[in-house]
């Protein structure tokens, strides 16, 4: 298969470094992202020759070209949500397969909702062409987790926590692990969950529970909403109720509050010495680079999802879940875990696509497709997984 990706960032020169190493799989790779610098940087990490480019992929036009240039059977975009339309766009025209990590959000609002993805339900499928959302960690390997339960575990699932934990520490005051403008607008919206049937809001984290996280221990996780959650609720049979729980650290909420109360965090522009500024924007020019942080990163990302439900008349609460260790990435691809675990799922992906094992015309959530052969296939690429039962009590509510 040869390859497009778009987006040079921390995730992007994970998937580059990757498919760099498949190389019975990927026989042409192309990186193109809006620096090119940030290109050659990856480039010149990879162990076998990738060619790059400068692209900036809002415009349409000058994606279709470089793909009719490439000629690519699969596009992985791992530039910004902002980009996936636009790219989804180039590849209906173009007649090429598409994957991204995150689905698509407009610039002016936050929304994190495929409604405007699954749109394109008609057109890929009239094209004979198949795309893939969400590939990452969270989404992505979590869906997966639950196709696999759904699957080979139960016979009904009644309730979902997907849990995410980050015990790294970077040694910064604050920064954020992947796109600050992309993680800060998630963590500030509403927190919402789906219960009997409906979707239920609350306070930005103003929900929160102890979780009991593998290799890692008890942590604080804040109740969030997760895009995954909306595919999850259709895809899942007989759920009753799912949520999406994160760690913060105390410093991080801490600086997250003083920013959202001077004003740092709105995403509407705001007049500057007669220039436009979006703060949230001008906040991101401030902090340091996700991918700079992998250096000094210690600790580890401990994710999953835990299940509760029913097979053979039993009662039954299981964990999915992997965890991963900064410091592993960095020597690896250098990188942090956080980058690792959303590029390391992407290629999975994309090898069972050059397999024929994930087929399909249209527009797919990762859960929609075959679980055990991505599943075997995250082993392979790096990020192993586990499964475990559990007692009762594994998310105490905490005063
Ligand atoms: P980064 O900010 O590190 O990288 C994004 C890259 O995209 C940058 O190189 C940026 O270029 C490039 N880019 C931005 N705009 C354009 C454009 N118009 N045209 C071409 N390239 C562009 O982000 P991450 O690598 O951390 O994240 C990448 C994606 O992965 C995001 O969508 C994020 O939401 C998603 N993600 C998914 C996760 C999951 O588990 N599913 C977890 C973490 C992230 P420049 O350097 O010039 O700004």
């Amino acid at each position: 298969m040869d390859v497009l990706i778009i987006g040079a960032g921390g995730a992007g020169s994970v998937v580059a470094q990757k498919c760099a190493k498949n190389r019975d799989i990927f026989r042409h790779i192309h990186l193109a992202s809006r620096t090119l610098s940030k290109c050659q940087r990856i480039q010149q990490r990879c162990q076998s020759e990738i060619t790059i480019s400068q692209l900036d992929a809002d415009c349409v036009a000058d994606t279709i070209t470089l793909i009719e240039e490439i000629q690519p059977q699969l596009v992985i975009n791992v530039a910004l949500p902002y980009q996936d339309l636009a790219i989804m766009d180039a590849c209906l025209a173009t007649g090429v397969n598409y994957m991204d990590t995150a689905n698509y959000e407009p610039r002016d609002v936050a929304k994190f909702e495929y409604s405007w993805q699954w749109a394109y339900q008609e057109r890929f499928q009239a094209k004979g062409i198949q795309a893939i959302l969400g590939c990452g960690f969270d989404p992505g390997v979590t869906n997966v987790f639950c196709a696999y339960a759904q699957k080979h575990l139960f016979d009904e699932i009644h309730a979902i926590d997907i849990v995410d934990c980050n015990a790294g520490d970077h040694g910064q005051a604050f920064a954020t692990n992947f796109n600050p403008e992309i993680n800060i607008r998630e963590i500030t919206q509403r927190g919402r969950y789906w219960e009997a049937g409906e979707w239920k809001e609350v306070e930005p984290l103003s929900v929160s529970r102890i979780v009991d996280y593998p290799e890692v221990g008890l942590r604080k996780s804040y109740l969030l909403y997760h895009e995954e959650l909306e595919s999850l609720v259709q895809h899942i049979r007989g759920l009753k109720r799912i949520r999406f729980w994160m760690t913060f650290g105390d410093e991080y909420i801490q600086h997250l509050q003083v920013l959202q109360n001077v004003g740092m965090t709105r995403i509407e522009p705001v007049e500057h010495q007669g220039m436009k500024i979006v703060p949230l924007e001008f906040l991101k020019t401030l902090l340091p680079e996700p991918s700079s942080l992998a250096e000094t990163y210690t600790g580890k990302t401990s994710i999953g999802c835990i299940i509760e439900g029913q097979q053979d008349g039993q009662s039954k609460r299981v964990m999915l879940y992997n965890v991963c260790d900064h410091a592993h990435c960095h020597q690896e691809v250098g990188g942090q875990a956080i980058s690792y675990t959303t590029g390391v799922p992407a290629v999975a992906g994309a090898i069972l696509m050059a397999r024929g094992q994930w087929q399909g015309q249209g527009v797919f959530n990762v859960e929609e497709l075959d679980p055990d052969p991505f599943l075997a296939e995250l082993s392979k690429q790096g990020l192993p997984w586990h499964i475990k039962d559990l007692q009762e009590g594994n998310l105490d509510s905490v005063a």
